[in-house]
């Protein structure tokens, strides 16, 4: 494997800039002509809003939303909508940027997008969560549209936002349009498979990495940073593959167990415990960074960007890092893994199949015809196995990181098709 250029970031924790280092490179290698490079370094539509809300408390409060389209190349824009007191312009840029390269690589027809608001949703009532959401949704309403901008759950957000999302946007346009945005409940018109997909799309990621490793599963030690939507699920298809799982996390504190965890139990607990880990038992409490650093053969961050990054990477013992979250390494550590051996899955290829389960949905409500879970996980498991071929082919072609293969997978394709629309 030849050896990238060593990448130095102005600020190594914007994801923007990590995202552009790793564009920058691939775009390098494949030559790619300078018009295209201006498209598609910069996003092609950027939406603030500001939300007025009542609070249960009487007062009124004025939250940031935001709504960044990157591409629409593809087709209609997609990517799900965060809230989080860490929401700003930068980091809704560069998912919506990873949107774009995970459609191309996932072989799906979409561009690429991404919405936030800035909010703490642990401190907010269900109502006035839900007078957010609908605040959101007028203010997104000429920018979202089933053929012009789809919405789906991100971070903190979820079937519940979705269906909040659903009704306000069909109220506005006087007609029942479930393709507007995915990930909804099943009743409204979800699909089967839906929430379970990325954690499922990941594993198969890392079973497909651990083919080409020549690791065995039944002898393979795993961490899993994160135990929302991505990060509980991965775990539990891991241990389904027959993987030991000995580090969990969520946001409030990490646990380890070298004999493994019970996952089962351990979702069953973040269930019944207001969605945190706090107080499971048979677990040694460790931190964050213990977590990250332990000897495990696997290690899947599946919770948020800059996890790994110059400073820690020295300490990693997995041989393989499968990225559940967006933007979970920083560029800055990318060659410094490289020179280390250890092969990551990025997170354009890895998370991949939430999205394109999030398409069957689209697919579904369209056709108004639904399929069968069977049908579902078929057709996402084969997509997953297809777009780790095509990555890992392109860095075996181009002598480089599986991420950079896959960002040359994603760049190849959608400058092939701005050249054939070409420009005004
Ligand atoms: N938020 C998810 C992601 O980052 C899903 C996006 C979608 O389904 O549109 O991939």
């Amino acid at each position: 494997m030849k050896k990238d250029s060593k990448v130095v970031l102005k600020d190594s924790n914007n994801p923007y800039e990590s995202m552009l280092a790793r564009f920058d490179v691939a775009a390098k290698i494949i030559k790619l002509d300078e018009a295209t490079h201006n498209v598609l370094k910069v996003p092609s539509k950027q939406v603030t809003v500001s939300l007025p809300v009542y609070m249960d408390d009487g007062t009124t409060k004025v939250f940031e939303g935001y709504r960044i389209i990157h591409s629409t190349i593809l087709g209609p824009s997609k990517g799900g909508i965060r809230y989080s007191t860490l929401v700003d312009v930068d980091e809704v840029k560069a998912l919506a940027a990873w949107m774009t390269w995970k459609c191309a690589i996932a072989d799906i027809p979409y561009g690429g997008a991404k919405g936030g608001i800035t909010c703490d949703p642990s401190k907010m009532s269900v109502g006035e969560l839900e007078r957010l959401t609908r605040a959101y949704t007028i203010a997104m309403s000429d920018v979202f549209g089933e053929n012009k901008d789809v919405p789906a759950p991100d971070m903190n957000t979820g079937p519940r936002e979705m269906a909040w999302i659903v009704d306000t946007y069909s109220k506005i346009k006087r007609e029942y349009i479930p393709g507007v945005v995915t990930g909804k409940p099943l009743h409204l018109g979800g699909s089967l498979g839906r929430t379970e997909a990325t954690g499922r799309g990941v594993m198969i990621a890392a079973m497909e990495a651990m083919k080409k490793l020549k690791m065995n599963p039944s002898k393979t030690k795993a961490a899993v940073q994160g135990f929302g939507n991505v990060g509980s699920y991965a775990a539990h298809f891991f241990v389904e593959q027959g993987i030991k799982v000995i580090g969990i996390s969520d946001a409030w504190g990490a646990y380890y167990n070298p004999k493994g965890i019970d996952i089962a139990k351990a979702i069953a607990h973040s269930e019944t415990h207001g969605k945190r880990l706090t107080g499971l038992k048979n677990v040694e409490k460790i931190t964050n960074e213990e977590l990250l650093e332990l000897n495990v053969d696997l290690l899947a961050p599946c919770a948020m960007e800059n996890q790994i990054t110059h400073k820690n990477v020295h300490k990693l013992k997995a041989k393989l890092i499968v990225e559940g979250a967006n933007g979970p390494t920083t560029a800055d550590a990318d060659a410094i893994l490289q020179d280390k051996g250890i092969l990551v899955i990025p997170d354009i290829l890895a998370n991949g199949g939430g999205v394109t389960v999030s398409y069957f949905e689209w697919v579904q409500n369209r056709n108004g015809y639904y399929w069968s879970l069977e049908d579902v996980i078929k057709r996402a498991d084969d997509s997953m196995i297809k777009a780790f071929a095509n990555c890992w082919g392109d860095a075996t072609k181009y002598k480089t990181t599986m991420r950079i293969g896959a960002y040359i997978f994603a760049l190849n394709k959608v400058a092939n098709a701005i050249k054939s629309r070409g420009h005004f």
